[in-house]
């Protein structure tokens, strides 16, 4: 007997008939003997719609007061799959992200996990009961309510079964697990029957949403067995693994594409010590990200400085870089709001070289421009014009040979 924690995003819970089915799904695995602990999302949609009622009193709504009120998306779910499951002669119990414990720190609408009080859990399992927990929502100390970032569910997921030493933490969605790019981009994507945690955690910070980049964190850090499946219809999925020595490595594992960045350039900043520091503190100091950072050295002495920042931050830095320029004497301060990063992920890239001149050859071929390249040992990213990323990534789907082998006919 084993026990299994299995999350059901969004889709997977977006309706009473979708809920019903998740509810079969758990007696299916139980009736093979196993102990189920479920994660749920908000149905789908819910999140957004209830952002958005917030957003319409105040584009900058209090941050605690988001959280109590996100939460109730997930509220809702768990109660309806256990109300579900009972009236079909299953006995379960729901419990908010609060009751468990689920404690976290206080970072209102990105909090992280601290700890998991397990207790409550193992008793009710114990007495032959299934338990659902809502996804993406804890309390902090002084408790109140907290979610973990958009996507979060995942990381409930990973995190309860980490606490549970479960044997295995199976994802549920609306895809039959990871494939090499985003299906609705490259609709001959190919399931990829596993991937690396290393590979998967790039892929998700590069922007594939398919698992929160924390959820991957978790499950690295604590070994928990982590699958991805659909929960529409039956398959192997997804294995997210260790790398394993005796097993050749694909070159290429997966194209990861994010939509939202943007990239503000200094243009003619004296080149001198200090000038970086003095253009990324007060970007810094206003709590915004800085993901690629290209400086380049002119002849005349001057320097043109170029970043990225999440589309959100553009305006507020736009305006940061506009007090500052006048004090570091620069030229001219350029904004560009439209801009993508799209980026090969891939373990084999170690130890093998021209990949980047395949992967710029690609983009060249289709007359796509880069503006911007960054490296690191597994992945190389390219910030393109954003009219070019459905183009690219096809490009590069396709001139690596990451497409769906049709089957051999025996
Ligand atoms: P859920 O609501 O179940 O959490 P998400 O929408 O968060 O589902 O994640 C599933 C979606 O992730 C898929 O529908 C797919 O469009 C997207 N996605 C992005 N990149 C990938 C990828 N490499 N493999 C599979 N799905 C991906
Ligand atoms: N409901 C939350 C969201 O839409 C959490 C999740 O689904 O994982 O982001
Ligand atoms: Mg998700």
């Amino acid at each position: 007997m084993a026990l299994i924690v299995q999350k059901y995003g969004g889709t997977s819970v977006g309706s009473l008939e979708r809920i019903t089915n998740v509810a079969r799904k758990v007696i299916q695995h139980r009736g093979q003997g196993h102990d189920v602990v479920v994660v749920v999302s908000a149905m789908s949609g819910e999140t957004d719609r209830l952002l958005r009622l917030a957003k319409e009193i105040d584009p900058h709504p209090n941050e605690r007061e988001v959280d109590v009120l996100l939460s109730t998306g997930e509220q809702v779910t768990i109660a309806l799959l256990a109300i579900t499951l009972n009236k079909l002669g299953c006995p379960a119990r729901s419990y908010t992200g609060a009751q468990v414990r689920i404690l976290t720190d206080d970072a209102h609408t990105k909090a992280r996990i601290l700890d998991i009080d397990e207790e409550r859990v193992r008793r009710d399992l114990n007495e032959g009961k299934v338990v659902i927990v809502a996804g993406f929502q804890g309390v902090d100390a002084n408790g109140n309510i907290t979610t973990l970032g958009r996507g979060g569910s995942d990381t409930t997921g990973v995190a309860l079964a980490a606490a549970l030493k479960a044997d295995e933490c199976q994802i549920y969605t609306d895809v039959d697990g990871v494939y090499s790019t985003d299906p609705r981009v490259v609709p001959n994507a190919r399931r990829l029957d596993r991937i690396t945690f290393e590979e998967m955690l790039e892929m998700a910070s590069l922007g594939s949403k398919v698992l929160q980049i924390r959820s991957v964190e978790f499950a690295g850090k604590y070994s928990v067995p982590l699958r991805v499946l659909s929960s529409l219809v039956e398959g192997p999925g997804t294995l997210i693994t260790y790398e394993d020595a005796q097993m050749e490595q694909p070159l290429i594992s997966g194209i990861a594409f994010n939509r939202d960045e943007a990239k503000l350039t200094i243009v003619g900043v004296p080149d001198q010590p200090g000038v970086a520091y003095r253009i990324l503190g007060p970007i810094g100091e206003a709590n915004i990200e800085v993901d690629m950072i290209v400086q380049n050295v002119g002849a005349d002495g001057t320097t043109d400085f170029t970043f990225t920042v999440h589309r959100n931050d553009f305006d507020k830095a736009m305006g940061i870089l506009k007090n500052i320029s006048n004090t570091l004497k620069a030229r001219e301060v350029k904004g560009d709001n439209k801009i993508v990063k799209v980026s090969l992920v891939g373990v084999g890239m170690r130890s093998h070289a021209g990949i980047a001149s395949k992967m710029f050859r690609a983009l060249a071929d289709h007359g796509i421009n880069i503006q911007m390249i960054s490296t690191s040992e597994i992945k190389i990213s390219v910030v393109v014009d954003e009219k070019y990323l459905e183009l690219g990534v096809r490009a590069l789907h396709d001139s690596f040979g990451l497409e769906q082998k049709p089957e051999v006919a025996r």
